[in-house]
């Protein structure tokens, strides 16, 4: 289905902002041969195209944007910071942006964490997370060296890196570079009620297989060789918007603290507020070892993400070597941390995680009066501004589309036509049919109740006319 301009073989976006109509594109775009849309300008909730056309940002991106656009406070502490000090060598120099980020990080969990890393992307932030892990056994006294295992779990997604992708359990993303990943790292299920859970299984029980299978693959690969589990506290994108039921994490966590484990939890994309509070474990009911964020730090204006540790890990590496054997040119970038001090400053000031947690549930009650009685949505979950809609052939059975139908992707452009302009995020099934195709509903954490009611509106239509049109 071609539903959108064609900026790699008929028109281009030129440095002055012009369209050149015969120039093939020069970016290595993700797919070489699929269409772009030329974005012009973000105001508000909206993506305003080159030609002038308005797209509804339902989804800020992959759950990214969370203040919405345009936002002349952040443009301008970054600004201020690009003429200050644009850049800082982390070897000798810190800012105060980057202090008063982390500090303001590390108090947001009232010393739960100790210390706050800055670097530029979620999967730079697992990189660093698995090896702050393993440097934490290395100068444990007394050391575990043979700690070099990580156990995480079946559809996850970590980042693309090789480190993030070899615990991520992303086929599609992980199978061409499966050769080059490191072996030392073994899956579980996730925890996954739509497909996981056996007919008439309650929670209890089935939060305890789950935790049983935790124990047996710790003691399958030697429990005194695992440096930690990873999971996602709400899984973003291999899944769609999962939560746990209720009581799974305090049991894995138990398996972890049975055997000496860190627990790391990744919430670069469930985390900084998107699931209503700041931090998504703060809902489950137990602390990470490590804990990942992205996206919301810096709502889209700078590339940033980071690393929290509790203080078991900080006071093992300041008694040890005190310096963590890890670094990117651009950690700590002054830039983005002052995008991000000024985003997290807007999300507290305007009080905008209650209105993530009221708008959230609007947005779960609309969405499952309009779409949960249509054939082929099969689960409507999610919490906070975080919804997954995962779609099935067959409503009967649960049966997801094969993946080369493409649902999801496919929906997600016929919403970006004129007829609809909404922008949603796009997640596809997997080939064995454990995951089914789904979209992600992730507005700005500002979002009004009219704007809810829009999206819900617009989106039932997309999905109405989508199948209706013979999928
Ligand atoms: N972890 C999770 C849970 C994610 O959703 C993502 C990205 O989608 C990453 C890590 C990787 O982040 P990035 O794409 O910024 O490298």
């Amino acid at each position: 289905m071609v539903l959108l301009t064609r900026v790699d073989s008929g028109s281009s976006i030129g440095v002055n902002g012009n369209m050149r109509a015969e120039t093939k594109s020069a970016v290595f775009h993700r797919h070489l041969n699929r269409d772009f849309l030329p974005l012009a300008k973000s105001e508000g909730n909206y993506l305003i195209l080159e030609d002038g056309r308005e797209v509804f940002d339902a989804s800020g991106g992959a759950a990214v944007g969370c203040i919405g656009w345009g936002n002349k406070q952040v443009a301008g502490a970054i600004m201020k910071q690009v003429l200050d000090a644009p850049y800082c060598a982390s070897i000798y120099y810190t800012t105060r942006v980057q202090e008063e980020l982390c500090r303001a990080l590390v108090d947001s969990t009232s010393g739960k964490m100790a210390r706050a890393y800055i670097v530029n992307s979620g999967s730079e932030a697992m990189e660093a997370a698995l090896k702050l892990a393993r440097q934490y056994f290395v100068e444990l006294k007394p050391s575990q060296p043979q700690r070099t295992r990580f156990i995480a779990r079946n559809q996850s997604y970590h980042g693309t890196t090789l480190g993030a992708l070899a615990i991520g359990g992303h086929q599609y993303r992980r199978s061409n570079f499966e050769p080059l990943l490191m072996k030392n790292a073994s899956k579980v299920s996730p925890c996954f009620a739509f497909r996981g859970k056996f007919p008439g299984e309650t929670d209890e029980d089935y939060v305890n297989r789950l935790a049983k299978e935790l124990d047996d693959e710790f003691q399958r690969v030697g429990p005194e060789t695992v440096c930690a589990f990873v999971a996602e506290p709400v899984v973003g994108a291999a899944l769609g918007c999962v939560p746990a039921v209720p009581g799974y994490f305090k049991a894995v966590r138990a398996v972890c603290q049975k055997y000496g484990a860190l627990l790391i939890l990744d919430e670069v994309m469930c985390g900084m507020g998107r699931t209503g509070t700041l931090h998504a474990w703060e809902q489950e009911g137990v602390v990470p070892d490590i804990q990942t964020i992205g996206k919301a730090l810096g709502g889209g204006y700078q590339p940033v993400a980071g690393v929290l540790a509790n203080p078991r890990v900080i006071n093992v590496i300041r008694d040890g070597t005190s310096a963590f054997v890890h670094g990117h040119t651009y950690q700590g970038q002054p830039t983005s941390c002052a995008a991000a001090l000024e985003v997290q400053r807007i999300i507290r000031e305007e009080g905008l995680l209650s209105n993530v947690r009221e708008m959230g549930t609007l947005l779960s009650e609309l969405l499952k009066t309009r779409l949960g009685d249509h054939p082929n949505v099969g689960d409507i979950r999610g919490r906070g501004l975080f919804w997954g809609i995962e779609f099935v052939a067959d409503k009967q059975n649960l049966t997801p589309f094969p993946v080369d139908a493409h649902v999801a992707m496919e929906i997600s452009e016929l919403g970006l036509t004129e007829e609809y302009s909404i922008s949603v995020y796009p997640g596809a099934g997997s080939a064995d049919g454990i995951r089914g195709d789904h979209i992600i509903i992730a507005p700005a954490y500002n979002v009004t109740s009219k704007e809810i009611e829009m999206i819900v509106a617009t989106f039932g239509r997309l999905v109405d006319d989508f199948f209706a049109n013979g999928k």
